[in-house]
């Protein structure tokens, strides 16, 4: 038996079979010359090989339709690729006078094709680059019989271990059938990681030897409570975890039965519980957990599925949420791409720094177009509840106040055309750039309410890349630059007579919850089941005590100091 610790990402506990999901590398494509004659068979290959990429493209979306209820909107997009007559003409040409094996014909072609399509004015366009790298691995995989699995169509129950996984990868794998991650790459913050929380998928990252510790087959248990891996343990070991299964089952089951009691203090001290979420297929989870809001909704996602989503396509998907929460209010942040969520097709120019480049509200800013078509669907869907808006990555007031005109240009345009829509929608910031906190009593001005992104605000706070495992370890909450952040933002919007919000990850960590109240915050946004542990906490504590704890931590020097004094308020 041996036995890995990585960081603890969702939680869990889970006695598995191991799943080796690996790159495959295109570096080195076989390129030989070929006599004339042989272009015929060179032909033959490349058409079977796109008859057997449209065949698997139709099972993955038999499968992805029987797990979501919808079309992918990537796999038509790359099936049409698949058939197009130009790409078609161009390997045919270039294998008749280029007298090369079909791989590399087929891998010049599309390179020459992304790069014309990344160099195109039309946004649209730069984004199918994405689409041929995809569509020209799946072909390159069948003529080199290279089995690179799917996870899509996962038919067994696995763990899977893996060197990274992309979130659109972790969007569109088969959910039900996978028991637990286990990642060489990643952070707790990165959005992989938070896509496996939302799913209550087991994870465990930052374990950068881990694909060649494990063979596909072997048992592992994965606690993604405390970040251990054990890779073929004794059957003693097994029995132990076992016990531990059932015992965090019987603690689940306790803290769920407190999901109609309000988040309160012992002493009488109210804060709301919110939900974070990606998908609309979340509600149920949302409702389950006993979510008074939603406090984040991630609408990037939703463009995930098809690269670019129609004005009646996030209608539905905004209305839905919002139908499914009643009265209760939606809050929905604008497209925020970028950094590590990069959307195949939503995919601007390359970036040497994206996460320094045209991430959240930059982008919307940059793509008015794009921007308007989101505003008046959220706008057309806030007839069926309560709605607010949010902002993402402000860093300044003019990006604010621009962001503010062109949601009243949407309005005009819905009144134009007669759509109806909520006359009062609260409009926030999302506070996760330091710069904002310096300006947060400026942002007040324009700003109904503040949500605070932790995992943003550490990140750029500290300058540490929230998806690198070899620098995960100084992505520290509780350092004191985070902790005055948070207090700056919070004071500063109380002043202003705001509300603040939090919904990076910190806001569901049961260690920060006590602080969090001290520090004065009036909304946690999180994944839906940290909301039980995070409740259970409020209602044991009361205010007085939080407020004595959060001032002590904000007199400590170093991380060291925090972590002591938030034990010693414990005790
Ligand atoms: C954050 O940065 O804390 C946040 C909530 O936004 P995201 O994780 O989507 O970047
Ligand atoms: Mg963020």
């Amino acid at each position: 038996m041996k036995k890995l610790t990585g960081i603890p990402v969702s939680k869990g506990i889970v006695i598995g079979k191991a799943f080796l999901f690996l790159d495959t590398d295109f570096a080195e494509i076989p390129r030989f010359r070929i006599e004339k004659k042989q272009t015929a068979e060179e032909w033959a290959r490349f058409l079977a090989a796109v008859n057997e990429a449209r065949e698997n493209i139709g099972s993955l979306q038999h499968v992805q339709k029987s797990v979501t209820g919808e079309e992918d909107g990537i796999l038509n997009t790359h099936l049409l690729m698949l058939e197009d007559t130009d790409f078609h003409e161009q390997i045919k040409r270039r294998l008749e006078t280029g007298l090369q094996n079909i791989e590399c014909v087929v891998w010049d072609v599309a390179a020459e094709f992304s790069r014309k399509l990344a160099a195109s004015p039309v946004s649209y366009l730069r984004e199918r680059a994405a689409d041929i790298a995809d569509i020209t691995g799946r072909l390159l995989n069948i003529l080199l019989n290279i089995k690179k699995p799917s996870l899509a169509d996962l038919t067994e129950d696995v763990i899977i271990v893996t060197r990274d996984l992309l979130p659109s990868e972790a969007v569109t794998m088969n959910k039900r059938r996978v028991k637990a991650l286990v990642m060489g790459a990643g952070s707790q913050t990165s959005h992989t990681a938070i896509l496996a929380k939302a799913f209550e998928i087991p994870a465990v990252f930052g374990l950068p030897g881990i694909t060649s510790e494990v063979t596909s087959g072997d048992t592992l248990i994965v606690d993604g409570g405390t970040g251990e891996v054990l890779i073929k343990p004794a059957a003693k070991t097994i029995e132990k975890y076992q016990v531990l299964i059932v015992k965090a089952h019987e603690k689940k089951d306790k803290q769920e039965a407190l999901r109609d009691l309000p988040a309160e203090t012992a002493d009488g001290y109210r804060v709301a519980l919110n939900a974070n979420i990606e998908f609309p297929e979340e509600m149920e989870q949302v409702l389950r957990y006993g979510a008074e809001g939603i406090g984040l909704y991630r609408t990037e996602f939703l463009f995930l599925n098809a690269g670019y989503a129609e004005e009646d396509e996030q209608f539905r998907a905004y209305s839905h949420v919002i139908k499914a929460m009643g009265n209760k209010p939606v809050t929905i942040r604008t497209i925020d791409v970028g950094g590590d969520k990069i959307l195949p097709n939503l995919r601007s120019v390359e970036e040497k720094n994206p996460l320094l480049g045209l991430r959240g509200i930059r982008f919307s800013l940059a793509h008015p177009d794009l921007f308007k078509v989101q505003l008046r669907a959220i706008l057309r869907a806030s007839v069926f509840g309560v709605v607010k808006i949010m902002f993402p990555m402000i860093s300044g007031f003019t990006e604010l106040e621009t962001a503010l005109s062109i949601l009243e240009e949407a309005k005009r345009e819905c009144r134009d055309k007669g759509a109806a829509f909520s006359e009062r929608i609260e409009v926030g910031s999302m506070i996760e750039i330091p710069a904002a906190v310096v300006i947060a009593d400026i942002l007040a001005e324009k700003s109904e309410f503040f949500s605070i992104g932790t995992n943003d605000l550490i990140q750029y706070s500290l300058a540490v890349d929230r998806n690198n495992e070899q620098v995960g370890y100084l992505s520290q909450p509780f350092h004191p630059v985070v902790l005055r952040l948070i207090k700056k933002t919070i004071d500063e919007a109380h002043a202003a007579g705001i509300k603040v919000a939090m919904c990076g990850e910190l806001a569901g960590n049961p260690k920060a919850t006590a602080v969090l109240l001290g520090l004065g915050l009036d909304e946690f946004s999180m994944s839906a089941p940290q909301i039980p542990p995070v409740k259970q906490i409020i209602r044991r504590t009361n205010i007085e005590k939080c407020r004595v704890l959060a001032r002590n931590l904000l007199m400590c020097k170093t991380v060291r100091d925090a972590e002591a004094a938030l034990k010693e308020g414990d005790g």
